[in-house]
């Protein structure tokens, strides 16, 4: 049906690959000052990583701590490290390195992927990546959201498309895969802007996306929005229409990530139904297969 994150992972690594979220304790320039104070609009205080460990520098700790999370479900299995939450390239490359370099040791991590914002991958922490990939494959993951300036600014997202196209292009020339995550849901954006989004990013035959449910998580400015009637969220079956879409119009080669997201549920304040992962997945399963759904059955090649 379509080229899940599992199967990719399984068929590259031969097994099993669950990700170890970990926390390399960075901030955003969205929240320090430099571009804003309160975050992306809809992001909430924990920084997009509210299932990564607690922050310390000691990153074998933390390894040790989120595989622990996993032991019942993982025997025979390898792992991604992956650095979730806020901007992880947003500090100097001599403690990149030193987090990174610790994350990368065990032998049954087998890849590094690292959640930041295009604006915060200057040439020299790129050239470290490029160091980095060189022992084990490097992804980086690009928090986009969205194509669309309008909604870019709405979201306080504090960065241009250009910015985002740049960045893509440096991480590829060094051979590093770049996975983006976008948004589904936001306010302001019609279904033909979000297929914008994707078709884009299907034009750049990008290695990797998540499509992610547009959250309301208590304690965001999103969430003052939407108590004050300002938007709707979708219900599930328009978001699942919406889904079907994106995955015809992805190249047959991209990594379907994620095809919803992942908020804590004790802040999750709508879509409610979200709350229920289990559901969600069993359904969009069901529909998938109900519907013939097949990645790229849409898409169109230069
Ligand atoms: S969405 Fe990402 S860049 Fe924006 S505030 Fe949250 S962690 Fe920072």
């Amino acid at each position: 049906m379509f080229n899940s994150f599992n199967s990719a992972m399984k068929k590259r690594f031969g097994c099993k690959i669950y990700k170890l979220s970990l926390s390399g304790g960075m901030t955003c320039p969205t929240r320090d000052g430099t571009l804003g104070t309160r975050g992306c609009i809809f992001c909430s205080a924990d920084g997009s990583g509210d299932f990564a460990a607690k922050p310390c520098e000691d990153i074998a700790k933390q390894i040790n701590n989120a595989k622990a999370l996993v032991a019942a479900k993982a025997k025979d299995a390898k792992y991604i490290a992956y650095f979730q939450d806020y901007t992880n390239t947003y500090a100097p490359t001599t403690r990149l390195r030193r987090l990174f370099t610790q994350a990368i040791k065990p032998d049954d991590v087998v890849a590094l992927s690292i959640g930041t914002r295009p604006d915060c991958l200057p040439d020299d922490v790129v050239e470290l990546l490029a160091e980095l990939n060189r022992q084990k494959p490097v992804f980086v993951e690009l928090g986009l959201q969205t194509i669309h300036e309008s909604t870019a600014e709405y979201i306080r997202r504090g960065y241009k498309l250009e910015v985002f196209d740049d960045a893509v292009r440096r991480l590829r020339a060094v051979g590093i895969e770049v996975i983006v995550h976008i948004i589904i849901g936001l306010p302001g954006e019609t279904e033909e802007m979000i297929y914008d989004t994707v078709r884009y990013l299907a034009d750049m035959r990008i290695d990797g996306i998540k499509l992610q449910l547009l959250h309301v998580l208590d304690g965001t400015d999103l969430a003052d929005e939407y108590r004050q009637g300002k938007f709707d969220v979708l219900d599930m079956d328009k978001y699942i229409d919406i889904l079907e879409n994106c995955v015809r119009l992805l190249p047959p080669e991209t990594v379907i990530h994620r095809l919803t997201g992942d908020g804590a549920k004790k802040d999750l304040i709508a879509p409610l139904w979200s709350a229920d992962k289990k559901n969600v997945l069993n359904t969009i399963n069901r529909r998938f297969r109900e519907d013939g759904v097949k990645q790229a059955s849409r898409y169109k090649a230069d």
